[in-house]
């Protein structure tokens, strides 16, 4: 049975998506089966794994309301090995249909349900925003991944966030934790941002991801060229740091 994670931050921008897709591609070249679930009608997690979004035959859309069964639907990111249920505007189109359907918040975590075991890890990157499409994500997930900027205001996000994974976990799905926070674009030479990491720290505790993400270019370059971070620039620091964080997660699952 695969682990499921979400990758979730109701922030935009924050580096949920190259989160998403340069794990799965790390934990894919440390012989991981992975599946990346794009849960974002932007397509963003799909358009950087290098499948086009204009030409799917079935999307995740399909898939929440029923019509397309999760191994009809996912495909190959051929570059890194990992698989992707991929995602377009369709998908804006399932929030308002699914409030009227059964089961609405369990939808995705039962077509999983089908596929997880197939592989070790299934990652699912969220929208911007606490709807029920994210709600779907954490219905079906182990776990939560948080990127987030150590910036002020990042926080305070931090709160409402925190208290959405508190209610789904007792209403919804009992398995629900939050497996840790990730450090984000992180520049070492801002003393605010070493302020807010020493904070997070000193809050959060071994909820702090060991590995940092630093800002670099190379991860924000990839995308246009279809490819995770990790197989465009192996040697830069942005890919080095996400197979570090890949080699980590592994280590955490292994206490689950
Ligand atoms: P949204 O909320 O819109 O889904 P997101 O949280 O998924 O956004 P990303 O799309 O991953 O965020 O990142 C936002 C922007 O920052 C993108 O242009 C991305 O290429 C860039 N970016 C992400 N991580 C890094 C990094 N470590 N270094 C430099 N640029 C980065
Ligand atoms: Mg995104």
């Amino acid at each position: 049975m695969a682990k499921i994670f979400c990758i979730a931050n109701q922030k935009g921008g924050v580096g949920k998506t190259t989160t998403a897709v340069n794990l799965a591609a790390g934990l894919a070249g440390l012989k991981q089966r992975v599946l990346l679930v794009d849960l974002d009608p932007q397509g963003n997690a799909t358009m950087g794994s290098g499948i086009e979004k204009a030409d799917l035959k079935a999307s995740i859309y399909q898939v929440l309301i029923g019509m397309a069964k999760a191994k009809d639907c996912a495909q190959r990111c051929e570059s890194s090995a990992y698989d992707v249920l991929p995602a377009n505007r369709d998908l804006a189109g399932a929030e308002i249909e699914l409030v009227d359907m059964d089961a609405r918040e369990t939808r995705l975590k039962d077509a999983l349900a089908d596929v997880s075991s197939d592989y070790d890890f299934i990652l699912i990157d969220c929208p911007p925003a606490l709807s029920l499409l994210t709600l779907n994500g954490l219905c079906a997930a182990n776990g939560v991944i948080v990127p987030m900027q150590c910036e002020y205001f990042a926080l305070e996000g931090l709160s409402d966030l925190v208290n959405t994974i508190k209610q789904v976990h007792a209403n919804l799905n009992q398995d629900l934790v939050i497996i840790g926070l990730l450090r984000v674009m992180f520049d070492s030479r801002m003393t605010l941002q070493q302020q807010v990491s020493d904070q997070l720290l000193e809050h959060f505790g071994d909820k702090v991801f060991k590995t940092i993400i630093p800002r670099n270019v190379r991860l924000a370059e990839a995308p246009s060229y279809g490819l995770p971070g990790v197989a465009f620039d192996k040697s830069s620091r942005g890919a080095k740091a996400y197979l570090e964080f890949g080699a980590e997660m592994i280590e955490r699952i292994k206490q689950m």
